[in-house]
């Protein structure tokens, strides 16, 4: 059987639940197969923490300003001047994340949309992928990625409609798939997992979010993508190898830095 090779598109290692256990974390991980893993953004506050793990593990980081963590104009300028910055090292293989979440409301709809246009000017300047975040606000995403066009990259966690999910696919993008695909009662979710071109998918976990079904109430890990790679080779009647060779492709289209970047290094425990 030929090796298995898993990439998490989307998990927040920097996040205190997982940094502060980052060597169980990650052997766990590694254990399961995971050959790389993206640590996107939420905002400039941890750059430190994600060139530290680019660094020690090899993980692949995104910069960027999370539409939830958008604030005051000043404050917002502050995190987009230290992303520019940091994005002139070209070690990001991705803008992120980014995107519209009117999940709450659209109070600071504005604020979010002119945080959401200046990265995508970001992204362009560097030809570099974004990785998207979109909650209640897909068709404002898709109108401000026509207005504003940039290489591709992944919609991640991706719950909208069919017509939605192939305006992604026309702009160039793939969709992540990761823990709200293994919950049962995910109806439209696993249909678009099941149903959609296999040259779409992504896998991610959006840990220590996003815990899949059997881990509920859990921290969600970098591990759980083998077993989302299982439920979407059952989803899709596919062969496990077939499935994660087909979503590795997928990724390195999607993230052409990943494919020419090193892969994830973990020390060997000691005993
Ligand atoms: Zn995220």
């Amino acid at each position: 059987m030929p090796p298995i090779f898993l990439i998490d598109t989307h998990c927040h290692l920097d996040a205190e639940c997982l940094f502060s256990q980052h060597a169980a974390v990650m052997s766990a991980a590694f254990a399961a197969d995971v050959r790389q893993i993206v640590v996107p953004a939420v905002s400039a506050a941890h750059i430190t923490r994600q060139q530290w793990l680019q660094q020690h593990y090899g993980c692949a980081v995104a910069y960027g300003l999370h539409p939830l963590a958008v604030g005051c104009r000043e404050d917002n300028t502050q995190h987009l001047t230290q992303i520019a910055e940091v994005l002139q090292s070209g070690q990001a293989c991705a803008v992120g994340e980014i995107g519209l979440d009117f999940y709450h409301g659209q109070e600071d709809a504005e604020e979010q949309e002119w945080v959401f246009v200046q990265q995508l000017k970001l992204a362009q300047q560097h030809h570099l992928p974004v990785l998207l975040h979109s909650r209640r606000a897909v068709d404002r995403v898709l109108k401000y990625l026509r207005r504003y066009p940039v290489v591709g990259g992944i919609a991640h966690a991706f719950n909208g409609s069919e017509q939605q999910a192939e305006a992604f696919l026309q702009l160039g993008f793939k969709l992540g798939f990761g823990g709200a695909m293994t919950f049962s009662g995910s109806h439209r979710i696993r249909r678009l997992a099941t149903n959609l071109p296999l040259s779409a998918v992504v896998l991610e976990t959006d840990a220590p979010d996003m815990a899949p079904q059997w881990a509920q109430g859990q921290v969600n890990q970098p591990a759980n993508i083998r077993r989302f790679a299982a439920e979407l080779a059952d989803l899709r009647k596919m062969e496990l190898t077939a499935l994660t060779q087909a979503c590795l492709v997928n990724t390195w289209q999607a993230l052409p830095k990943l494919a020419v970047g090193s892969l994830l290094s973990i020390a060997t425990p000691s005993t």
